[in-house]
């Protein structure tokens, strides 16, 4: 069937709330896709940060695949073995002590909001706390999740939100303090700001906020949906910084395909927050997802994948450092290993789309910046590759 009848068909029949790229995607193979048309597409975009190690990996199919026949679902009244190895590797990798698994990012991030109050809750025997976000920031779509992004654009149609939310600018310190009450329950803010343009945070911003957290009893949330599972060439992305949080969310590359989001705490968090009858999910944390954690933690830590992600990463820096230096209109390459944006002074969304007709697949973030998510697994020639055609798109503008 011919690509613009599946896309008419889709646009009769879907929500129109994607401007969406003019292909139909059918088939992966490594860090390639091919639309329905059979062109071959090199991939930087991974599904936005979540196929880490690209498409069709053996084991993780196999996997998958087995758990399909065996079970994939029991709800949470009962208990279940692939999700207890996927807590226990979870949680080895997180340095955290407890999980509770979600169904997406968004998810993921209510439950964190809802653990950090129930925390404060227990501590003061009273409720109305508030927590400080950063504007820029992005943490999903749902109501409560909306309610911490820093997006005036994403809120507006929708007000009035969740109540006892405070803005402050990222990576000023003092713009935080100034919103810090006896009322502050928690801090939250991506390790590294993806949506928002791809911005890392300040070694001393970042550890200003645990000192600020650690003298008011405030908790520290860091988002790492995006920056996560090993993009950044670290597990998570705090351990480049050193600064442990009280509660972490992760999604994305974490199922690696499966839809499966987790908000994890330490222990002290834990012994406060959620009980029985709090929180739930129907879904959420089942031997499906169970089984696609388990084998995407084992296989990042066998194969080191945030060491190759570090090397690799390295590489594309340079790469796209060069492309700073030669092209006017790119002002700026940002980013951490293999989540890298380069800030264009052209609109990145036309960029974006003649990369595809040079069978590239990149994204933008924040409006002007093309954004590099690509799976993992990706090799110097990868790289290579992608500025090869990158620079056939710029020499059109
Ligand atoms: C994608 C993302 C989310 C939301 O995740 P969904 O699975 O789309 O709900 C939240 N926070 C960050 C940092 C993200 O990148």
């Amino acid at each position: 069937m011919n690509k613009q009848i599946y896309m008419d068909e889709a646009e009769r029949a879907l929500l129109h709330t994607y401007n969406r790229f003019q292909i139909v995607l059918e088939k992966g193979e490594g860090v390639y896709l091919y639309d329905t048309d059979g062109k071959k597409y090199l991939d930087f975009a991974a599904g936005i940060a979540v196929q880490a190690f690209g498409y069709g990996k053996k084991e993780y199919n196999d996997a998958l695949k087995a758990q399909i026949d065996k079970l994939c679902h029991t709800s949470n009244l009962f208990y279940n073995v692939p999700i207890i190895n996927a807590a226990k590797r979870f949680l080895d990798i997180s340095h955290m002590d407890r999980v509770f698994f979600t169904n997406s990012g968004a998810e993921a991030i209510e439950g964190a909001v809802k653990a950090a109050k129930k925390y404060a809750y227990t501590r003061d025997g009273h409720g109305g706390h508030e927590i400080i976000s950063m504007n820029r920031s992005f943490h999903g779509r749902t109501i409560g999740a909306l309610s911490v992004t820093g997006n005036a654009h994403y809120q507006e149609p929708f007000e009035p939100l969740m109540p006892g939310v405070r803005f402050a600018d990222y990576n000023d310190l003092e713009s935080v303090k100034k919103n810090v009450s006896e009322k502050t329950c928690a801090i939250l803010l991506e390790t590294v700001q993806g949506e928002g343009g791809i911005y890392p945070a300040t070694e001393e911003f970042l550890n200003g906020i645990r000192t600020l957290c650690d003298e008011n009893d405030i908790l520290l949330i860091l988002d790492e949906i995006q920056c996560g599972m090993g993009r950044t060439g670290y597990m998570f992305a705090w351990e480049k910084y050193g600064v442990k949080p009280d509660i972490l969310t992760s999604a994305k590359a974490l199922g690696c395909g499966a839809p499966v989001g987790a908000f994890a705490m330490t222990e002290k968090v834990a012994e406060k927050s959620l009980k029985p009858g709090d929180h739930g999910t129907t879904y959420g944390g089942n031997p499906f997802v169970g089984a696609a954690v388990d084998k995407v933690i084992e296989l990042m830590v066998k194969e080191n994948i945030p060491a190759h992600v570090q090397k690799v990463g390295a590489y594309l820096e340079e790469k796209l450092n060069a492309l700073v230096e030669k092209y006017d209109f790119i002002t700026e390459r940002r980013g951490i290993g293999l989540m890298q944006g380069l800030v264009c002074e052209k609109p990145a969304a036309e960029i974006t789309a003649e990369a595809l007709k040079e069978g590239l697949i990149v994204i933008s973030a924040g409006g002007n910046v093309l954004r590099m998510v690509p799976p993992l697994i990706i090799e110097e020639q990868h790289v290579d590759e992608m500025a090869e055609k990158l620079e056939k798109v710029f020499a059109l503008f």
